[in-house]
């Protein structure tokens, strides 16, 4: 096995660690943490009960009863969608989000910056092995919106090139279930051929 593939291991098992010790503190279940970490990241095409069965692949009557205990705490609440009649938003409620602080990520992101290393370069690493490991698995690949291959700047503002809409500045640095990863870019041809005279 590559040592690479431990490391990963252990690294999960730590956070997952970390989400259970989060979620005891505050009286939840390690899904209640991750569904509210999942919607504090997700846009508006994805904060949806569909969309967060797919992220985690778990059942939409397990997303409904999660939702129902988030709820009835007070750290969700739902919004209707103005343009679609029976679709409601899930969001954060200020309880909801400070359920968050302190929580597994902070303390991943302080870890990260202490190490001697360009986190954008790992960031695009873990995200071609994460979108990797979705395709083998049949998964649905999630990502960040300015990454995605449908993403369009424009003049006016961010558009997305799937549905044709516009995004807020917002939006656009969250995660979507429509996601698609870029198209690799072509290998470089031998010396020379990049320069031609
Ligand atoms: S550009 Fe891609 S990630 Fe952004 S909203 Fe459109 S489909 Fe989703």
């Amino acid at each position: 096995m590559n040592p690479t593939s431990l490391l990963l291991e252990r690294l999960g098992a730590l956070i997952q660690q970390s989400v259970r010790d989060d979620a005891a503190r505050h009286g939840l279940l390690p899904i209640h943490v991750q569904v509210l970490h999942y919607l504090s990241q997700a846009n508006s095409y994805s904060d949806l009960p569909i969309a967060i069965a797919d992220y985690f692949g778990i059942t939409r009557g397990t997303v409904s009863q999660t939702l129902a205990v988030l709820e009835r705490k007070g750290l969700v609440a739902k919004t209707p969608d103005a343009r679609h009649g029976k679709r409601v938003h899930l969001g954060l409620t200020p309880a909801g989000a400070a359920v968050l602080e302190n929580s597994w990520a902070e303390r991943v992101d302080s870890a990260l910056g202490t190490l001697p290393l360009d986190a954008a370069l790992l960031g695009d690493a873990l995200r071609g092995l994460l979108v990797a490991l979705q395709r083998i698995n049949g998964q649905h690949a999630f990502g960040v919106c300015r990454q995605c291959a449908h993403f369009r700047r424009e003049p006016e503002g961010a558009r997305c090139g799937l549905t044709g809409e516009p995004l807020a500045s917002a939006q656009t640095v969250r995660i979507c279930r429509e996601w698609s990863a870029q198209p690799a870019a072509p290998a470089a041809g031998p010396a020379g051929d990049e320069h031609p005279a």
